[in-house]
């Protein structure tokens, strides 16, 4: 048993008393939280600096993890999916494979100890059954017309079988409103409800999925040519796309990915379903070279991700938390280390096991400390 002490700890909502004694066991188990005058000094550790429970990673990619160096920076969404595209044949099976184990790993030691994540397709399962990390995996579906919803989700109900087969969490998620027909965002979403599980989807990430819910010139018709796509069907709605999909949203964990571009009154159309924002900011400079306005978000709603490496240069939560720090006062240093902590592990549905200290609960134990205005990570306690 080990009774661990520090300047601060955070219990993945707000800061504990002065006092606290952390009490856990060797296999990391919370048993206890006891004030400091309760035991004998010689048994307690202590630390310089702030205890927190282990991070979730809200948004990642880890099929993605092989393209880490290989995509030009701030070439614009279209840009970018066009290169993954023309790029993705490439690579050898046992690369990909590596490179996946390497982001795992590099995950586990800058103290994540669970992920919403993304998979196209069944090459991430492997790496996700031997991993110290809980996955919650989203099956992404992408479908313009919606003449194909039906076919595109059984098919991503059979891939979900295959996953939970395996014994790994989750659900189903629409790519983006750009590429995902209205018709099936709504089935998901329902699935999904009715599952009791979370959905996400990738929203306003770019200005020109905004011009191609309003019907102007965008970038994605070069992307929709390059893939011989014929969407002159598609009549453009000549709205937000988050209005235009959003009425769809499903009432549990409805998490909203990248908000680049979202504006007051998108937030104002969906504030009656339990949305909760996801922002990958590193990502957002890495692609579109640019934020979210993060003075419109409400601190309550808010989780953070990686995205991948193929659009970034790491997959570190505290440098995610930093960025947002250095651009913005919006939120306290507080508020975003309950991002990636309980407000995450609430999107993902995994609040009663991560995220928090509670006694029982082996949410993992990360010692950080703050140097000037950043928050740096100091080791992995448990
Ligand atoms: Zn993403």
């Amino acid at each position: 048993m080990r009774f661990l002490k520090a300047e601060r700890i955070f219990s993945g909502i707000d800061y504990l008393p002065a006092d606290t004694v952390l009490v856990v066991d060797d296999e990391g188990f919370i048993k206890d939280l006891l004030l400091e005058p309760e035991l004998d000094k010689s048994q307690i550790e202590r630390f310089e600096g702030i205890l927190s429970p282990g991070f979730v990673n809200a948004h990642c990619h880890l099929e993605l993890s092989h393209f880490k160096d290989k995509i030009p920076q701030k070439t614009g969404l279209p840009g970018f999916a066009l290169e993954v595209v023309k790029q993705r044949g490439n690579f050898p099976a046992e690369f990909m494979e590596d490179a996946m184990s390497a982001a795992d790993r590099g995950m586990w030691e800058n103290g994540i100890v669970a992920v919403g994540d993304i998979s196209n397709g069944s090459d991430s399962f492997k790496t996700k059954t031997s991993s110290k990390i809980h996955y919650h995996t989203f099956i992404e579906l992408i479908g313009l017309n919606p003449k194909n919803a039906d076919s595109i989700f059984e098919k991503g109900k059979e891939q979900l079988k295959m996953l939970w087969d395996l014994g790994l969490a989750g659900s189903l998620a629409p790519h983006a409103a750009y590429s995902t027909s209205k018709e099936l965002i709504h089935k998901i979403a329902g699935f999904d409800q009715h599952n009791k599980s979370p959905f996400s989807i990738h929203n306003q990430e770019s200005p020109e999925e905004a011009k191609f819910f309003m019907g102007e010139p965008n970038g994605f018709m070069k992307l929709y040519d390059f893939l011989n796509l014929d969407i002159s069907w598609f009549k453009a709605p000549e709205m937000s796309s988050l209005k235009y999909y959003g009425g769809n949203l499903s009432e549990k964990n409805a998490l909203l990915v990248h908000n680049t571009f979202t504006n007051q009154s998108d937030i104002n159309f969906v504030k009656h379903k339990n949305v909760i924002w996801c922002f990958c900011p590193c990502a957002n400079k890495y692609i579109e070279n640019t934020l979210p306005d993060f003075s419109i978000f409400e601190a309550e709603n808010i989780c953070i991700g990686t995205d991948s490496l193929a659009s970034n240069l790491g997959l570190d939560l505290l440098e995610e938390i930093n960025l947002i720090a250095e651009e913005s006062n919006h939120f306290s240093m507080q508020q975003l280390l309950k991002a990636v902590t309980y407000n995450a592990a609430r999107a993902l549905g995994i609040e009663e096991k991560f995220g928090q200290l509670l006694p029982g609960k082996r949410p993992g134990l990360n010692l950080l400390k703050k140097e000037d205005t950043k928050l740096k990570f100091i080791k992995k306690i448990c």
